[in-house]
């Protein structure tokens, strides 16, 4: 499925310690977090001490509310900042991407215990294994969490590296700049040999972030050049086609529709 660069669901994982578990995102709704729940259960037979959402978006974050009352959920302190205020059109959009009669009517936010702040970092012993959870900056919803287990040199990056190649990062809350500047330092900080989870998607090498980091630096060249030459928003969306960096399924909206206007609106400032 990958190959043919179609969206896949949401990516998940643990990370398992002498003290206990830790998860990384809740998933959607109460079916897809009991799987999560399970597989803990099946495989390692530890509670589940701490959960991590890597942003707001509901399908990773709206399961928060079925795990044990004594999990501890780690968010960023702008994600909690964003359920607090938005969570009802948040659900009403989500419905409308995953459909109703899916379990998101009875989500009831769940925001965290442990909140990370801007450029902050935090560490978790889960006994015998360190795991670092991370702001690099704005990734692509301002409240984004990167977490890294340094041992097995595991980066779990959430949608801000959505899929592997030729997935694209979608610049849904626009921010072009920051989400280029904030790649680059995630890539300058892995080593060699880490192994990168996407949002969504099969787990990848630090290379193949690459993609991303082009993809988007060829953008704001391109726009800025569109922008210099004093053409409209319609006539960059003509001109920067980009078709070596097609492939996606779904390039026909997030290039023209969405990352295109959010690079001219972010670069015009
Ligand atoms: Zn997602």
């Amino acid at each position: 499925m990958q190959e043919e660069g179609k969206p896949v669901a949401t990516s998940g994982g643990f990370i398992v310690g002498d003290k206990g578990v830790l998860i990384i995102d809740t998933m959607l709704n109460k079916r897809l977090n009991q799987q999560v729940q399970d597989i803990v259960k099946n495989k390692v037979g530890k509670h589940i001490q701490y959960a991590v959402n890597t942003s707001a978006h509901g399908d990773h974050s709206y399961g928060n509310m079925y795990l044990p009352k004594e999990t501890i959920i780690t968010q960023h302190s702008n994600t909690q900042k964003y359920v607090s205020k938005n969570f009802k059109a948040d659900t009403e959009f989500m419905m409308q991407n995953f459909g109703k009669g899916r379990g998101i009517e009875e989500i009831i936010p769940h925001t965290g215990d442990i909140l990370v702040e801007a450029n902050g970092k935090i560490k978790i012993d889960l006994g015998g294994k360190f795991v670092e959870i991370i702001d690099f900056g704005f990734a692509q919803t301002g409240g984004d969490l990167f977490i890294w287990e340094p041992e097995s040199k595991v980066l779990w990056a959430g949608n801000a590296i959505v899929a592997p190649k030729p997935a694209l990062t979608w610049l849904l809350d626009g921010h072009l700049v920051e989400t280029l500047a904030t790649l680059t330092k995630v890539y300058d900080f892995l080593p060699k040999d880490a192994r990168v989870v996407p949002g969504h998607g099969s787990v990848m090498g630090k290379e193949d972030i690459k993609w991303h980091i082009d993809y988007l630096a060829t953008v704001k060249k391109q726009v800025q050049a569109a922008i210099d030459d004093g053409l409209t928003l319609e006539q960059t969306v003509k001109k920067v086609t980009m078709p070596e960096f097609g492939g996606y399924a779904l390039f026909g909206w997030v290039h023209p529709s969405l990352n295109i206007p959010a690079a001219y609106k972010d670069l015009s400032k």
